[in-house]
């Protein structure tokens, strides 16, 4: 239930995706650039056909006014006259009036008219004062382009010549050109917002299936893998999170392991207690035999005591890989104190302790660690003798390394048992381990505590002749310490 809510809590929505964000961004900020492009482009075009439009318009009514200007009088019939003689102009139409204003020529009227009609247009007034005009306005779908000029005679305004034309297909043209510059931005935008959101959504469901897989492996199931093909930061994503999910699994699987070794461990004497302690009630025994029963229960009770004691050693190592409290120490020091302590244990057993402890040097190192370590070895070495046997301890350096070595002249261990004395709660005889209290955690502790000091551990054994565990540290070097210092 908590799981489905938290799913819930972190639920995916399209619209919120950073991607897509992303994309529409880029959308909008390159729509503007092209609304730009757009503007700019039929600004250009339209300025191409003015200028264009205005040279050969104003060309055309510079030479109707020059031939006006050669007539020696200004009337209507010498007017049309001079239009006779300059030809087509092509032009809509060619307006042409005396100084006032006034229409001699109008190729829109029908000729032989006599009206005095004035054409008193803005471009024909501008032309009226001297100057050369031009107009141009673009309105349904067509161009209209007025341009009118002075027709000078002796230096004084003799009349204007004014003309129109009117041109759907060049309009007919620029309308084209706009709306086709148009359609391309309109069908880039499109095309970009259809890439945009494809490829956003292409991302969103890679980055899904690897939120989906964490969830997966949230409700458990650590052997769950994410499959992402690419090359891209997802798919690096995806092995990374693979890699650590593969951790995790082994983390579990081991911690999954010692609960359920330990607590098999704890099971045994846990059980003899209760059947030693229902055999006291439950069975009429003389004072002498409930004696040597609760004897029993108390060494039982001892056993899980020690063994408590070792798991929580272990845990202690596993949980604390860092060494904060590392020290320079010589070994030989913490060896006698060890054998001291394991003395009377080895003269009841008939084993006798032979040490050569000359050649010392200092290692770093935590120095219950180093205790633990010998001392467990120690134990081992007098534990699985025989009597009359020997324990040799012995320090040398090799290189630089510094080694201990603890050598037995026991039982041995068989070659197939070698690799897994180091493993938890594992015993070759078992029978004779349990005899002697061991828990199957010694061994284990002393690894953990010999690769957290940077040190390496080794055993060779031969089954009936003995065992020999090598300890190797890296020696410190206090002459190199002080030159550096
Ligand atoms: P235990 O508490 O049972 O001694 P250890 O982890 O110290 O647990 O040892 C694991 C097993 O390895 C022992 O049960 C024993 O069978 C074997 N072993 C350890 N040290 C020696 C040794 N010096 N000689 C022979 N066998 C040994």
């Amino acid at each position: 239930m908590a799981i489905i809510s938290e799913n819930k809590k972190h639920s995916f929505k399209i619209y919120s995706s950073t991607q897509l964000r992303y994309a529409l961004t880029y959308v909008i900020l390159t729509g503007i650039v092209l609304l730009f492009l757009n503007l700019y482009c039929s600004e250009i075009s339209q300025r191409l056909f003015y200028q264009n439009k205005q040279t050969s318009m104003l060309e055309k009514a510079q030479l109707a006014a020059n031939e006006v200007a050669s007539l020696d009088v200004l009337t209507a019939s010498t007017a049309s006259a001079a239009v006779n003689k300059i030809g087509t102009l092509k032009v809509t139409r060619l307006i042409i009036t005396d100084a006032h204003g006034m229409i001699l020529y109008d190729s829109s009227r029908e000729t032989g008219k006599n009206e005095t009609t004035y054409a008193l247009f803005p471009q024909i007034i501008t032309a009226l004062e001297g100057n050369d005009v031009f107009t141009w306005q673009y309105q349904d779908s067509a161009m209209q382009s007025e341009a009118a000029t002075p027709v000078i005679h002796y230096d004084t305004v003799a009349g204007c010549v004014y003309m129109m034309e009117y041109d759907p297909q060049q309009g007919q043209l620029i309308h084209t050109l706009q709306s086709n510059i148009f359609t391309i931005t309109v069908l880039l935008e499109l095309g970009l917002l259809l890439f945009s959101i494809i490829y956003a959504s292409r991302f969103s469901v890679r980055l899904r299936k690897i939120m989906s897989s964490m969830r997966i492996i949230q409700s458990g199931n650590y052997s769950h893998k994410v499959t992402l093909g690419g090359h891209d930061e997802l798919s690096f994503l995806a092995m990374e999170f693979n890699d650590l999910t593969e951790r995790l699994k082994t983390s579990e699987d081991k911690r999954r392991q010692f609960v359920s070794d330990a607590s098999h461990e704890l099971k045994t004497p846990l059980a003899s207690i209760k059947l030693l302690s229902d055999s006291i009630l439950q069975n009429d025994m003389d004072m002498e035999t409930i004696r040597e029963f609760v004897d029993d229960i108390g060494n039982e009770a001892d056993r899980l005591n020690r063994m408590t004691l070792k798991l929580l050693e272990l845990t202690k190592g596993e949980n604390n890989p860092e060494i904060v409290d590392a020290e320079i120490i010589y070994l030989s020091p913490t060896i006698q104190r060890v054998v001291k302590m394991l003395s009377g244990i080895a003269e009841s057993s008939q084993i006798t302790i032979d040490m050569d402890l000359h050649d010392d040097c200092p290692i770093l190192i935590r120095e219950d660690d180093l205790y633990q370590i010998t001392f467990n070895l120690v134990e081992n070495g007098i534990k699985y003798n025989t009597p009359g046997g020997i324990l040799r301890i012995s320090i040398h350096r090799q290189e630089d390394m510094t080694v201990l070595r603890i050598a037995d002249t026991g039982v041995g261990i068989p070659p197939e048992a070698i690799e897994h004395v180091f493993e938890r709660f594992y015993r070759v005889d078992k029978a004779r381990a349990r005899a002697s209290g061991g828990s199957g955690l010694g061994l284990a502790i002393v690894r953990s505590m010999v690769e957290r000091n940077n040190g390496e551990i080794h055993l060779q054994s031969t089954v009936g002749k003995g065992t020999t565990f090598t300890v190797e540290f890296p020696s410190f070097d206090t002459e190199e310490e002080e030159e550096e210092v």
